[in-house]
């Protein structure tokens, strides 16, 4: 059993009160809080042990630099990666998914050639591929979703061609919830000997992630959404892939020689990490990761699908509650309207009442337009939030509701 109060004594941000009332935070899926575990890491790293990394022969560089890169190892082991140099680091997982779109698409994508997305994708793994139609004369393929949610895998498997060159797709909806079957889209990808970019976003707060066992070609991350850093994230990509990929941004760290006349990059990873790497927020990850693993990915799943489930059955209790996302296997996030009532009216109304939740298109209008609407609220759940916390929301939603007729 956790013992979730102790929890949530980790996160100083819980007491807080907003107008006077005590906070509900139910935003995680936009990003989660920081324990205190990690917030200290920083302080400490800054206080003790900053110094720019690779660079110096001095005993606090080496320092630096033997933190960072048993951070790499932790998240190596975390994800199951075959090699720490398969892990890169990035700013989050925007930038590794445009990383991919720039540096894949510049080794393998020809006009005329196809990338595989779909209805329910974040904008992140949209407008990349789109600057790449504009830039290369790519054309995006798109898997429709069902009245439930899920991925038309029917569709799916009818949209490769000879010209399919990449399915680029999300394992876990930020608007829906959906978990996809990222298993079976990987192994029919490959069937084709197409590789597979997930979205792994939505995925790592609240799943077990093995991009080995997946077979996953690139899988992407940030930091935020999972107990660790903004502004720090994850490409994992095979070796196999990567090595073949040119570089993303020049500078220094990702060179090996530099000469007007001819330059040669440096080996994997740093061959994308130009620049002075995010070394603290690396550090910081890996104290996110072991609070993760302390706790148990298993129990933070089970937690909050007992939250989701508590919270959508009590949300039938609203009239006119209409919930968008009704998958079998869905993550810890429900998107909601009352009524004709507009979700910024419901979200401001419930803000007032202590309760964050989310409200618009959640940078995916695609699927809103798929959805026939112009935006949703969202709760979605972390570790921390407890079955009371949905009895405040429940009622917050019962007040609104009332206002609002
Ligand atoms: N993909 C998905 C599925 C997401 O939920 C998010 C964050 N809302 C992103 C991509 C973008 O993540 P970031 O803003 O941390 O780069």
């Amino acid at each position: 059993m956790l013992d979730i109060q102790k929890i949530r004594e980790d996160f100083p941000i819980l007491s807080r009160q907003v107008y006077g009332k005590p906070l509900v935070y139910l935003d995680n899926a936009a990003t989660s809080q920081t324990p205190k575990c990690v917030v200290d890491k920083i302080a400490e790293s800054y206080y003790m042990s900053n110094a720019n990394v690779h660079r110096g022969v001095h005993f606090l560089s080496q320092e630096a630099t033997n933190i960072m890169e048993q951070s790499r190892r932790h998240i190596q082991r975390y994800i199951n990666a075959r090699h720490p140099h398969e892990i890169i680091f990035t700013r989050g997982t925007t930038e590794s998914i445009n990383l991919v779109a720039s540096s894949f698409g510049e080794a393998f994508l020809q006009p005329g050639d196809e990338v595989i997305i779909s209805e329910m994708e974040h904008h992140a793994n949209i407008v990349p591929w789109q600057l790449l139609e504009t830039r290369k004369g790519i054309r995006i393929q798109v898997i429709p979703i069902t009245p439930a949610g899920e991925l038309d895998m029917e569709v799916f498997r009818g949209l490769f061609s000879p010209k399919t060159k990449l399915v680029s797709i999300t394992y876990v909806s930020n608007v829906l919830g959906t978990i996809n079957p990222v298993k079976d889209i990987i192994d029919t990808a490959h069937r084709h000997e197409v590789p597979v970019l997930i979205d792994g976003a939505q995925a790592i707060p609240h799943l077990k992630v093995d991009v080995q066992a997946l077979d996953a070609d690139f899988f992407v991350f940030s930091a935020h959404k999972v107990y660790g850093p903004t502004g720090f994230g994850v490409l994992y990509g095979k070796e196999q892939w990567l090595d073949r990929m040119p570089p993303y941004q020049g500078g220094g760290e990702m060179i090996a020689h530099v000469s007007f006349e001819k330059t040669t990059f440096n080996e994997l990873p740093f061959k994308f990490e130009a620049g002075t790497p995010d070394y603290i927020g690396a550090s910081a990850f890996s104290t996110a990761l072991s609070y993760v693993e302390k706790i148990g990915i298993e129990n933070i799943a089970a937690h909050e699908n007992e939250l989701t489930q508590y919270a959508t059955q009590r949300m039938q209790e609203i009239p006119g509650m209409r919930i968008f996302g009704t998958a079998r296997q869905k993550g810890a996030v429900i998107s909601f309207l009352i009524g004709n009532s507009h979700p910024y009216d419901v979200g401001m109304l419930i803000d007032k009442m202590g309760v964050a939740v989310r409200t618009g298109h959640h940078c995916a209008q695609p699927l809103m337009h798929a959805l026939g609407i112009e935006a949703t609220a969202r709760a979605s759940f972390a570790i921390y939030n407890t079955r009371e916390e949905v009895d405040i929301f429940i009622e917050s939603l019962k007040r609104a509701a009332a206002m609002l007729q």
